[in-house]
């Protein structure tokens, strides 16, 4: 008997509406499980970066997106104890390498729903709000859920040839495979404050501020419209109960802002977590999301995170389920996935440990090296997938390849849709024979070469006659010559070769 879905997704968080919108346009069965009937109401996270707006542009949501989110023109300031600025990380509006801007803040709900809108789109993506999955039981060639209705008391069950657990953060899924975590360290409590101003009050900046008192490190977020973020860090012998009391929560932010200005959206007390699953999947069982991985937001990475894990995993799905790919692919998401996820945590642990600090002698240590300019640490990382589908780590394999646009003005995405692409100059091109190329055109692979020009740049940058680009714009491989190119097809029937 065939399972009921190809694909069964617990949790309708960011990560799990992400996957199922890119599941659903590869045209396979999804059924979307939720626990709750509405969207989570409260904020929390606020940026994403250009990477993940390039996969809500891939999911044909860009325009949606960017109707609900301001690029990061303004950067962030590190301010003292006293207020003096010690150091400025400009921000920028301007086309970054992914054809975007590098940063967008948002409200979380508001980009929820945009997500859960266009699944609309795909009427074999079924969704069950409402719905707790119990359990999950792993067979020989699919999974069986179990599912309550939450309202009727109603017990059902369904099978799915493949499960996600996209279950957030006390996920199910992860206790059912079993997985050991990683602790890299970090569990901080902070409590965060949100406000809606009731105008628009002169003295809070436009830009995000750190406030770097070691007696309190706080963070500032102009969100979005009149949405504002404090981020407090609780410090020894606070009392986290009285602290989140309407009067004390305002003496804490009284320095920009009181009562009469805003009116409170939440205040609340998260302890930030810095742990990773070291197992991702299990037979028919994984992981993604907050359910693989939890950081400190102090890189804004978390939800960016899972949507990484969805675009991962959606075409190596889509892959197998379509018997284009042995089953044999799917070990790669999580063994390409989670050393890029270690790299962002462990940065967010480093910065964590920075704006963190209370000892004052250290905090002054700090700040002077804070005002000879922008530390290393404050790059934004480009880690290298771990091992897995592609190869040569001596090049640009294993990194996200950069968006230009096409002679025609369309952004390079566009053109390769959801498939792989292969960027090659005519000189290249011009030498492989007429077979190979036959190959490559019935190959499905979206062929572009370098008669546009800033593609040709990107190739020149990257010192690169060819470059081969997977579904979620990864590269698989790169090639200099004939021969080489012709070393790239093992890579691609990985993936793409009809499997008997
Ligand atoms: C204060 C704060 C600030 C943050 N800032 C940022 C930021 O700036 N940038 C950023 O990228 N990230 C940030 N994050 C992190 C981000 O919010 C999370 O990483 C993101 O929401 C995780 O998405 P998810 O889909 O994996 O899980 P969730 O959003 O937690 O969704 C999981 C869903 O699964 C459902 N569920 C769970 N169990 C079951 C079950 N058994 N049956 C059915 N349904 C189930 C839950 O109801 C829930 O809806 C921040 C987080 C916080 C708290």
């Amino acid at each position: 008997m065939s399972p009921d879905f190809d694909v069964a997704i617990i949790g309708m968080g960011p990560a799990g509406a992400c996957l199922a919108n890119w599941l659903g346009a590869y045209g396979l069965s999804v059924l979307v499980i939720e626990r709750d009937t509405e969207i989570y109401p409260l904020p929390r996270a606020v940026h994403f970066d250009g990477e993940v707006m390039r996969v809500f542009e891939t999911l044909g949501l860009r325009e949606q997106i960017e109707a609900i989110s301001r690029p990061g023109q303004v950067g962030m300031h590190f301010n003292n104890a006293d207020g003096e600025t010690l150091l400025i990380r400009a921000g920028s509006s301007a086309n970054g390498p992914h054809g975007c801007a590098n940063n967008h803040y948002f409200h979380q709900p508001e980009l929820e729903a945009v997500l859960r809108d266009a699944l609309r789109r795909y009427p074999h993506v079924q969704v069950r709000l409402g719905h707790e999955v119990q359990d999950v039981v792993d067979g020989a060639n699919s999974a069986t859920l179990h599912l309550l209705e939450l309202a009727s008391g109603r017990r059902l069950e369904t099978q799915a040839r493949y499960v996600v657990g996209c279950d957030g953060a006390r996920s199910l899924v992860r206790k059912i495979i079993d997985s050991p975590m990683l602790d890299l360290g970090l569990h901080q409590p902070w409590l965060v404050f949100d406000v809606r101003l009731k105008a628009p009050l002169p003295g809070l900046p436009e830009y995000t501020v750190q406030h770097c008192d070691p007696a309190r490190p706080m963070t500032y977020c102009n969100v979005t419209g009149n949405r504002r973020r404090w981020e407090i860090m609780l410090m020894p012998g606070d009392d986290p109960e009285a602290l989140v009391q309407p009067k004390t929560l305002w003496s804490l932010v009284s320095r920009w802002v009181h009562p009469e200005d805003a009116e409170l959206e939440r205040a609340a007390i998260y302890t930030f977590h810095s742990v990773i699953a070291q197992t991702w999947r299990r037979g028919h069982l994984f992981l993604a999301g907050d359910a693989a991985h939890q950081t400190p937001p102090f890189l804004g990475q978390g939800m960016c995170a899972g949507i990484r894990d969805a675009a991962n995993l959606a075409w190596k799905l889509h892959a197998v389920l379509r018997g284009q790919a042995s089953d044999a692919l799917l070990d790669s998401y999580g063994t390409e996935r989670l050393p890029h996820v270690q790299a962002f945590i462990e940065l967010a642990v480093k910065l964590g440990d920075i704006i963190q600090t209370t000892d004052p002698q250290a905090a002054q240590e700090r700040d002077a090296r804070f005002r000879c300019g922008q530390p290393e640490i404050f790059h934004f990382p480009t880690p290298r997938l771990g091992p897995g589908c592609w190869h040569n780590p001596e090049n640009s394999s294993g990194q996200v390849f950069p968006q230009p646009v096409l002679a025609d003005g369309r952004l390079m995405d566009s053109a390769l849709g959801l498939g792989f692409g292969l960027l090659v100059t005519r000189s290249l091109w011009d030498q492989v024979d007429e077979a190979a190329c036959r190959a490559w055109n019935q190959s499905g692979v979206t062929v572009l070469d370098d008669r546009h020009p800033a593609l040709a740049d990107v190739l020149r940058a990257q010192g690169v006659q060819a470059v081969l680009v997977r579904p979620d714009r990864y590269v698989a491989g790169v090639a200099n010559d004939p021969a080489q190119l012709q070393g790239l097809w093992p890579l691609l029937s990985q993936a793409l070769s009809p499997v008997h």
